[in-house]
Formats: structure tokens, C-alpha cells, sequence
């Protein structure tokens, strides 16, 4: 069989399921071991989803991988991590272990020139539960299974929320913005310098709130008052609450969720927000932070 090319939105876990299924390969972890690279052999998957694809690894993550949001994959890193690793983190930047996708864009998938309904990279930000192309509300399948069959209309092994809680989620413009913030960062791989992140949030909030000093502690608590408990825990990896954890917690600010979710509630939209966070152009003096 001739190389499978990836699809351009396609997500890397979902790349890997399909090259199983037309090998025939039951457990999709077993793609290295079969004979489906002409003879090649490879080390990791990435690798040879690079190679048959003609991209480097990095590219292999920056369009395949929700990597762009590096901080919650894990521990922060300015550095390509290995392919262990990658695919280890792929289902933490999911709704727990479930991998999201959309109705409209599995009917589309079927009308294509291709017919092959995938599962979309773009659809996997933690929090997001509308699909950016359609406006509808996505549905969720467990990891296990969106890693060895395509998406499919009516799946029953499908989720999604109740129509009053998805619209209350919808309506709430501090979740527009820090999922518009979010979605910024991964269609153009921006890397966030936290130290300048933290800054420009601090400047925001002493200008909000004058007669205090910004703090942390201020900050995590806005951050519970303003978001809906229900979305904050579907949007913030299981491993690193630190948003039920005692006020104060400095871990927040150390995180992409962290910064998107302060951006949230402090600036009108994600534009303004990526303004103020990116680094100041050359020459110009570097903020202090404390
Ligand atoms: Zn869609």
C-alpha cells in the first residue's frame, strides 16, 4: 500500500488510527511493527508521519498536535519533545480522555472528494465545545476509541452537554474570549514569554482594581468568580487544578489555560489581549515583574 498522505487539519492521534485501519491493525500503537513503510524504519510515529509527509517534525506537531499550546501538554518546555512524550500528551489537551468532533464537519468529510471523515486538531482546545466552521455544538467519543475509527453522525458511544448548560457556555463572553485567545495561539504557534504574560495581566488588573496591588491570589479568585465551575473543570487538565487548590497558587500563571483564562476576564477581546502579552519590539525596555 502506497504511503497514507495526512490530512491538512488532521490530528495526529487520529492520523495514526486511520494508517491501522487500512492495514488492518486492530491496536493502532502496533503501526511502527507492521511492514506499512516500504521498508523504512522508524523509531516513533512522528517521525514517520514527517518523513511520508514530507515535513519535519516540528511541522508534524505545529499542524498535527495541539503542541502550539505547549504549557498544557505538560510541564512548560521551549523545546520539541520527543515523540514519547507527544504522543503520551496527546489526550491531555482533551476533555479528560475524550477527543472532540463535529457532526457538520464528519457530513462534509462524506461529501468530499475524498469521503474520509477525520478527526480535526483545531477541534481539540480544552474548553471548546462549539466547532469554529459550523456554530454547533461539538460531541466527544473516548480517546480509545477516536484513536482506531473515524468520526461518525449519531455515534453512541458519543457525549455532549445539555442544551441549557452548552448555551449558558456559549453566551458567556469572558469564555469567547479566553477560547478566541486560545485558538490564536494554535493557528499561529505562538510561544507566550510568561514572564511578559504576567505582566501585562498585573498592569490590567491594578488598572481595574486601583486600590489594590495585583496578586495572584486576586487574580485565581476572579478567574472562580467569573467562569462557570462546570467549564472551568472540563477546560483545565485533571493533573493541574489549580484552581481548586488553596488561593494563591502561583502554578496558574505558568500555564497557557492560566494566562488564556486571566486574558478571559481581563480584556475585551483576544486580539487586544495577544497585543498586550507579546513581546515589546526590540530596544525597548524590558518590564519588570516580581
Ligand atoms: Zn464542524
Amino acid at each position: 500500500m502506497p504511503p497514507v498522505p495526512v490530512i491538512f487539519d488532521e490530528f495526529l492521534l487520529g492520523y495514526r488510527g486511520r494508517i491501522a485501519g487500512l492495514n488492518c491493525l486492530s491496536d493502532p500503537r502496533k503501526v511502527l511493527s507492521a511492514d506499512i513503510w516500504e521498508g523504512a524504519m522508524y523509531s516513533t510515529f512522528v517521525e514517520a508521519a514527517a518523513r511520508v509527509n514530507g515535513i519535519s517534525i516540528e511541522q508534524v506537531l505545529i499542524r498535527h498536535t495541539c503542541y502550539p499550546l505547549r504549557d498544557l501538554l505538560g510541564p512548560a518546555s521551549t523545546t520539541v519533545p520527543s515523540e514519547c512524550s507527544v504522543l503520551t500528551q496527546l489526550s491531555l489537551p482533551t476533555i479528560y480522555d475524550l477527543i472532540a468532533y463535529c457532526d457538520g464537519c464528519v457530513e462534509e468529510d462524506a461529501a468530499s472528494e475524498h469521503h474520509i471523515a477525520h478527526w480535526r486538531r483545531d477541534h481539540q482546545i480544552p474548553g471548546l465545545l462549539t466547532c469554529p466552521v459550523h456554530t454547533t455544538q461539538l460531541r466527544f467519543v473516548r480517546q480509545s476509541i477516536a484513536s482506531c475509527t473515524p468520526p461518525t453522525v449519531g455515534c453512541p458511544d458519543a457525549v455532549w452537554l445539555s442544551q441549557n448548560q452548552y448555551e449558558a457556555y456559549a453566551r458567556n463572553p469572558h469564555i469567547a474570549v479566553a477560547l478566541g485567545f486560545l485558538q490564536e495561539l494554535l493557528r499561529a504557534n505562538i510561544a507566550l514569554d510568561h514572564r511578559l504574560c504576567v505582566f501585562a495581566l498585573y498592569q490590567e488588573l491594578e488598572r481595574q482594581l486601583p486600590n489594590r496591588l495585583p496578586n495572584a491570589r486576586d487574580l485565581i479568585q476572579l478567574i472562580r468568580d467569573t467562569y462557570p465551575p462546570g467549564w472551568l473543570d472540563i477546560t483545565i487538565p485533571a493533573e493541574n487544578r489549580w484552581h481548586a487548590r488553596k488561593a494563591g497558587d502561583w502554578s496558574f500563571a505558568r500555564t497557557t489555560s492560566g494566562i488564556a483564562l486571566a486574558a478571559g476576564l481581563l480584556f475585551p477581546s483576544p486580539a487586544i489581549a495577544l497585543a498586550r502579552m507579546l513581546p515589546v519590539p526590540a530596544g525597548a525596555p524590558e518590564p519588570a515583574v516580581n
